[in-house]
């Protein structure tokens, strides 16, 4: 069996944890590393434990390093770290990772907390030129959306499943881009979320002819 090699983990302090949205947590720790925005760290409560993956959800330019997260209740780490608090510790790997945000003109697309890489991208000056297109539950749901109305105006699309909203589409992103005409075929599309979305996601962006090299994806569970 091939084993694979674990990151080495660096003991780093919380600096603030607050559910921004219910089951939804933004935490900052201290910043120890450089990064480009879309990269991920690997992160865990100590250095016996299997670490979990977390895309970096804060500017290159901040002092501190950003996380979101979902609380999965049955799960190992997500239930702890949501009672995390200023002054404690976690481990933290070095940032990793190719997928990475740039200033070339892009389409970011997500679902729920795969919109973290995006928040980073935009914190770093990033959303010039970009489209972002997220689906999401409920409008609650829609994480750091004052944020993306700022930067991108109508270049922001958020679609919402369960409920309706000021602003926001009911019904899933997907159909939207089966909907969708004359897609760019010049510019990448960034895709980060559940497995379903971006497999789907991809072979509506094949079908309608963007070239499979042009569809960037992170997939989280
Ligand atoms: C490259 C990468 C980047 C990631 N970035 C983020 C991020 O920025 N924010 C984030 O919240 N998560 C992210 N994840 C998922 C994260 O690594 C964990 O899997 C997740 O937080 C659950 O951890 P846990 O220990 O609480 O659950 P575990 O003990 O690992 O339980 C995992 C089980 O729950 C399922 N599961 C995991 N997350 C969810 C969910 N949100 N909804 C429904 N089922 C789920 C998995 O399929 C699996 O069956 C990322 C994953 C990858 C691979």
């Amino acid at each position: 069996m091939i084993k694979r090699k674990q990151k080495e983990l660096f003991p780093v302090k919380v600096v603030s944890n607050s559910e921004i949205a219910l089951g939804f947590f933004s935490l900052e720790t201290e910043r120890k590393f450089d990064f480009v925005p879309g990269q991920v760290v690997a992160v865990a409560l100590n250095n016996h434990e299997e670490p979990r993956l977390y895309s970096i959800a804060s500017g290159n330019g901040k002092e501190y390093l950003r996380l979101l997260f979902d609380v999965n209740p049955e799960g190992l780490l997500t239930p702890r770290m949501a009672r995390l608090s200023k002054g404690d510790e976690l481990f933290m790997s070095e940032p990793f990772g190719r997928f990475l945000g740039s200033s070339d003109p892009a389409w970011w697309i997500a679902t729920g907390t795969g919109i973290a890489p995006f928040i980073s991208m935009a914190e770093s000056g990033m959303a010039i030129n970009k489209k972002l297109i997220h689906g999401a539950k409920t409008p609650g749901e829609f994480l750091f959306a004052d944020m993306f109305i700022r930067k991108m105006g109508d270049n922001y699309l958020r679609f919402a499943t369960r409920e309706s909203g000021p602003g926001i589409y009911r019904g899933r992103l997907t159909h939207w881009l089966k909907e969708a005409t004359n897609l760019p075929k010049e510019i990448k599309y960034f895709l980060c979320g559940n497995a379903n979305m971006v497999v789907e996601v991809r072979d509506i962006l094949v079908r309608k002819g963007v070239e499979i090299d042009h569809v960037i994806a992170e997939i989280y569970f």
